[in-house]
């Protein structure tokens, strides 16, 4: 069984630690079409409310933009709930200015993505994983009664997201494993990451492209193309031009993706 050319060179290749050179791509196409998933285009399911965290403001954008896009398309609310305000980086400008800067560059990213933006009041670069902090956010999460919870990766360089990973983890824990909890991979920090469902992004990719560029401040030249070549390779992996991946928690009830 033949891989394709990106997953098959030799040697090791650290930039391209998101990939699991292990599973063959037809592997993956296997066990994609034994486990398929409802689709929400298809189905007849209430409006479902879905969240997604990450540590930063662009990072639900960077992962998931293309699937808040095919979900609020269909007619369901998404939140995207951002650690902080980004306090740590705004290109250029003062620190002082960032978190105003980048909350309005997240308003920005959700006005396209029609959906609605949430802040969990922590400071960036500064994330405190302790019970106060579980707790709390355990109540902002259960507060919007999501059926659909995505968050980053926790295997992860940025210490931010291991934080909203795991914040997100324990809020769905002592809550019961009400919701449906999926994760996402976001370019340059995720590792060891090997989605199992995938969402087609072909038609609303301008859309994704747009939310990410809203975040002027983070430079997205630098990042974008790296996030485009992973949905890319996911599209091949699922048989589209372009796809995110993503991975559920293997306790997690599965819920129609879009
Ligand atoms: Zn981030």
């Amino acid at each position: 069984m033949k891989r394709i050319d990106l997953i098959a060179n030799k040697g090791p290749q650290p930039a391209k630690a998101y990939y699991n050179p292990s599973v063959s791509l037809s592997r993956r196409k296997l066990l994609a079409s034994a486990f398929p998933l409802p689709s929400l285009a298809q189905s007849s399911v209430r409006p479902l409310k879905i969240i997604v965290t990450g540590g930063h403001p662009g990072d639900p954008e960077c992962g998931c933009a293309g699937t808040i896009a095919r979900y609020t398309d269909l007619g369901h609310e998404v939140v995207l709930l951002y650690l902080n305000r980004g306090e740590g980086f705004c290109g250029g400008a003062s620190l002082d200015l960032c978190a105003g800067i980048r909350a309005a560059e997240a308003q920005k990213a959700c006005q396209i993505l029609k959906a609605r933006a949430a802040f969990a009041g922590q400071i960036d670069g500064r994330a405190i994983v302790d019970n106060a902090h579980y707790e709390s956010f355990g109540r902002a999460l259960s507060a919007e009664a999501p059926d659909i919870v995505f968050t980053q990766w926790p295997i992860d360089r940025h210490r931010d997201h291991r934080a909203v990973s795991a914040l997100t983890l324990d809020a769905w824990f002592e809550g019961g494993r009400k919701f449906a909890l999926y994760y996402y991979e976001v370019a340059g920090d995720t590792t060891m990451f090997t989605p199992a469902d995938y969402v087609d992004i072909s038609t609303v990719e301008p859309r994704r492209r747009a939310a990410c560029y809203a975040h002027v401040s983070q430079q997205p030249d630098r990042w974008y193309p790296k996030q485009v070549e992973i949905t890319r390779f996911r599209g091949t992996e699922s048989g589209v031009p372009q796809a995110e991946g993503f991975v559920r928690h293997p306790e997690s009830k599965s819920s129609v993706l879009p």
